[in-house]
């Protein structure tokens, strides 16, 4: 039976050095001497989740339950706990120097006792009822590690440096696999705990991919004119929507967005759509809003986001459609390894035989004039921009690469991840509605920037909520975040500034919408602002203007 301390033992050593192979290799020791069971259990807590990656439970607990757990559990007052999580910038590395040890007591809080607890916590609704349980699991931490640790798995704030590249790599050398053949295994399985459990087997050879898990989605890299875009390209129109990956089997079909999360209960109307497609498929596409042919503003599309209860007056209002562009699996056939141009076709094939399945139309474009005209036309018929994708390229998940492409409209936007959020001002007095943003310089955020225009009352409402709940740090007016909101942000130019520690600022900021559909890793670089802010746009270039027509069809443009 492993213990959490005997994790939390080694997720300490493995921190304490920022040499990624020696992390690697004290986690590989480690892992190598646990039984199955906890073996799956460990790889996933120390990547901070309480559930395996294919597991749609999530535990629910906010930073603030937590507090409260444990304030009643400890005797200090919470100005003493609050003063520490400033400091230590966590509240699991806070408890460290509060937590009371208990020498009487041996440890024996186990990951298989674990695993129960946020099994029950994921089963309750209500905030209420959660807090015994956790006050259960808390008592049982008898060293300042265990709470430490147990607080940061629930929290899914690691803060380790372990990432999960240096787990895949630990996996690899605890059962003497190669790291390709670990990588491999994990996109097949979609969940690193379950690849782990078959490389102790030594069955890895065995892992197959299986519908009804999310694979990471192909990436396009942005380009800032058709000139970088030379040779032969299959051109699409570029859609203002969510990109959306549909698995289909038998009677089941489930939706999962970009950032891996299933979103069946908001788009019934897809679910219904797809009903028609009677073989087993993985479907990449975007959904967008869309009435008679017609694609709506992607405005409309948000209201169906995050709602779990749509209601056929909801659908009417704003009806949602999914345009697939891409086939990732037919019939047992897995089609990553298959040239572009072929799953383009094999798509056609099958929307020749389902007709509620539409497929986004495609065309090739050899020069860059040809370009230009594709791209011209995708504008002027209202669509956001123009993709380019190899037609020889084969899928590759997760990556962002020089195979597809996207040209878009007006100086670009950025998408950028909250790292402090502030009180506004006037009717806004009680919200979090002023935003500090960074971009990724290496592992780091750098902030580049703050905005407070752009969204509505109701999602400044439930970004208060959701930014509250991040809170790790506050001194009544500004809230310091955990990193997980990104916001894309449009503006008029980009100027060297020593104000942030980008070094950079945006004239004019603005916020153009809230990507709950990207996770904080897919925010933008600092890389892609110093290369934005030398381009000729951000010189002074006339932009063109957007969206000409609000109402275009898939068909228009390209
Ligand atoms: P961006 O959101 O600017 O990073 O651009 C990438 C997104 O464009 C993808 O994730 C898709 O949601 C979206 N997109 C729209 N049309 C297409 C298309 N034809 N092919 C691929 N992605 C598309």
């Amino acid at each position: 039976m492993t213990r959490l301390i005997d994790l939390a033992g080694t997720l300490e050593q493995a921190a304490s050095t920022s040499r990624k192979l020696t992390k690697q290799q004290v986690m590989a020791d480690f892992l190598k001497g646990l039984a199955p069971e906890d073996l799956r259990r460990a790889v996933s807590y120390a990547s901070g989740k309480a559930f395996p990656t294919t597991d749609e439970r999530v535990l629910g607990i906010s930073s603030a339950i937590l507090t409260e757990v444990i304030l009643d559990l400890l005797s200090v007052d919470r100005l003493t706990l609050r003063q520490r999580v400033i400091h230590q910038g966590e509240i699991g590395r806070a408890l460290v120097d509060i937590w009371p040890v208990d020498s009487n007591d041996s440890s024996c809080l186990t990951l298989a006792e674990l695993e129960q607890a946020f099994e029950t916590l994921a089963d309750l609704t209500r905030p209420a009822t959660k807090k015994p349980v956790l006050t259960n699991l808390f008592k049982k931490c008898v060293h300042p590690l265990e709470a430490c640790y147990l607080t940061k798995i629930i929290l899914s704030d690691m803060r380790t440096g372990i990432k999960e590249g240096v787990l895949q790599a630990a996996v690899a050398q605890a059962f003497g696999y190669s790291f390709p053949e670990v990588l491999h295994a994990q996109l097949l399985l979609g969940d690193l705990a379950e690849v782990a459990l078959l490389a102790r087997e030594r069955r890895l050879h065995e892992a197959r991919f299986r519908l009804f898990h999310p694979l990471e989605f192909m990436l396009a890299s942005p380009i800032e004119s058709p000139q970088q875009a030379p040779g032969s390209w299959m051109a699409e129109n570029k859609l203002d929507g969510i990109r959306a990956q549909v698995h289909r089997s038998g009677e089941r079909t489930t939706i999962f967005t970009r950032t891996l999360d299933q979103i069946d209960e908001s788009f019934p109307d897809i679910l219904q759509q797809m009903r028609s497609v009677c073989d087993d498929v993985l479907i990449d596409g975007e959904i967008v809003p869309m009435r008679d042919g017609k694609i709506l503003p992607f405005s409309l599309l948000q209201k169906r986001l995050g709602r779990k209860n749509i209601t056929p007056t909801v659908i009417r209002a704003c009806p949602a459609m999914f345009v697939a562009f891409d086939l990732l699996y037919l019939k047992d056939r897995l089609l990553l390894d298959t040239p572009l141009t072929e799953r383009k076709h094999l798509l056609e094939t099958l929307a020749g035989r389902y007709p509620d399945l539409i497929v986004l139309p495609s065309s090739v474009v050899d020069h860059p004039d040809a370009i230009q005209k594709a791209f011209d036309q995708a504008i002027e018929s209202g669509h956001e921009g123009l993709m380019l994708k190899n037609p020889t390229s084969l899928y590759t998940p997760g990556r962002r690469g020089g195979q597809w492409l996207k040209l878009k409209t007006h100086l670009p936007t950025l998408d950028c991840v909250v790292t402090a959020a502030e009180y506004g001002h006037g009717k806004r007095r009680g919200l979090l509605s002023d935003y500090t943003f960074a971009v990724w310089s290496d592992d780091q955020l750098v902030n580049i920037g703050k905005a407070y225009s752009g969204l509505t009352d109701n999602e400044i409402t439930r970004l208060t909520c959701t930014l509250k709940s991040l809170a790790v740090a506050d001194n009544g007016r500004v809230f310091r975040v955990r990193p997980e909101v990104v916001l894309e942000i449009a503006f008029d130019q980009i100027l060297e500034s020593t104000r942030h520690e980008s070094g950079f600022a945006l004239r004019f900021p603005r916020i153009k919408r809230i990507r709950y559909d990207k996770k904080a890793s897919q925010a933008d670089t600092l890389e892609r602002v110093r290369a934005l802010y030398q381009s000729p746009a951000n010189r002074g270039k006339k932009i063109p203007s957007s969206m000409s027509d609000p109402q275009p069809t898939l068909f228009d443009g390209i």
